[in-house]
């Protein structure tokens, strides 16, 4: 089976983690350190603080941004549920606004859902593609909210010529296994900001900090999110090889584009000029005609060793949403649902596995052509 995405680990990666393991010190330390300088600097901001996931990153940063009871963020539902999770897990409310067809928020109904009690819109760069950044920052700032980017498929993306994360006042990534690089779990928050990242330091290691000898004082509330030194040691290793698996993917990506373009029966997002994705996800979009076949197209496909995927179920369509905040239904997201099929693409993929994805989904896609929707 090809994987939709997968991790790529060489003997490099190996020996860096096994190092830090012969070594006195497991947990966050020197190695930890060294990666947050190095992510910052890659990115282009001040700070990086690392965490054990982009869920818990996440939890930091609402924290830090003082979202509490009755807040609420604005919000796409085509993400994984941890986006919206930890703003509910602060006591905020999520509001869904709807999506274009490229899965990203559509920065024109952002405006329009802003009330007195929002305090922050949380965008999500779905498949590694930039959202558009310079619209939704000056709806931002006209309504003097923050902008906290969830950019867990966008490691290494950019958007008008500098990397996603110099953009928001906080961004997040992931580092899970099938994320642009990885650390096994992990995740980090950049921003520009001295005092976020004081506080982010401070979140994710007790609220704790020392003063002499045996005194150490806990000032606000923390936890332990620390990512350990095996685990950075790891990313430091996989860092320098992040342009190498996003141009892997970019020439998957772009081979993809070329044998699908003008199909009948689904349509690809090809990218803009302006934007350069890491193709974290390559999702296609079936037609209509193919909605009621969708699931006999997607297990046709697993079963010729495609390993597709559908990203993503709406978040408000979690029965844990539909419980808290009743039924919803937004256009667009719901036909994104209905059409989203990613298909295989990753840095361990050669141009031949793409070449074998591509005539195969091309010929179970055309199969069930003839099919429709019969009611
Ligand atoms: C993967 C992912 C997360 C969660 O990341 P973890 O590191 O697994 O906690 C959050 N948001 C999005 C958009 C993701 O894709």
């Amino acid at each position: 089976m090809i994987p939709y995405s997968t991790q790529s680990i060489g003997e490099d990666d190996i020996s860096a983690l096994s190092e830090v393991l012969r070594s006195n010190y497991l947990t966050q330390g020197k190695e930890v350190e060294a990666f947050e300088e190095e992510i910052a600097s890659y990115i282009g901001v001040k700070h990086a603080i690392t965490f054990n996931s982009a869920t818990s990153a996440l939890h930091g940063a609402y924290n830090v941004a003082n979202l509490s009871n009755d807040d609420e963020i604005l919000t796409t539902p085509i993400s994984f549920v941890a986006t919206s999770n930890m703003a509910i897990e602060c006591g905020a409310k999520p509001i869904f606004c709807d999506v274009k067809l490229d899965g990203n928020i559509d920065e024109k109904f952002i405006e329009r859902a802003i009330t007195k009690k929002t305090k922050a819109i949380v965008p999500v760069d779905f498949s590694g593609r930039s959202v558009e950044m310079d619209k939704i920052l000056e709806v931002a700032k006209k309504h003097n909210l923050l902008v906290i980017n969830d950019a867990s498929h966008a490691f290494g993306s950019e958007y008008k010529g500098s990397k996603v994360g110099s953009h928001a006042d906080m961004t997040i990534f992931s580092f899970h296994a099938i994320k642009p690089f990885t650390t096994g779990e992990g995740g980090c928050v950049v921003t520009n900001d001295d005092n976020y990242a004081k506080q982010l330091r401070l979140i994710r290691s007790h609220g704790m900090t020392k003063k002499q000898h045996w005194n150490s004082d806990m000032d606000s509330m923390g936890y332990n999110y620390r990512m350990t030194d095996f685990a950075a040691a790891l990313g430091r290793s996989q860092l320098k090889k992040i342009d190498t698996f996003i141009e892997k993917r970019n020439e998957i990506a772009r081979y993809y584009d070329e044998r699908f373009k003008n199909h009948k029966l689904f349509t690809i997002n090809t990218l803009p000029e302006h934007i350069k994705s890491t193709r974290h996800l390559y999702p296609i979009m079936l037609n209509p005609e193919l909605h009621c076949p969708k699931e006999d197209i997607f297990v046709a496909l697993q079963e010729k060793g495609i390993g597709v995927q559908v990203h993503y179920k709406p978040i408000y369509k979690n029965s844990f949403y539909e419980k808290l905040y009743g039924r919803q239904s937004l256009f667009v997201s719901e036909d994104f649902y209905r059409s989203e099929l990613s298909i295989p693409c990753h840095q361990k993929m050669s141009l031949e596995d793409a070449e074998f994805v591509a005539n195969t989904v091309l010929e179970v896609i055309e199969s069930y052509g003839y099919r429709g929707c019969s009611f």
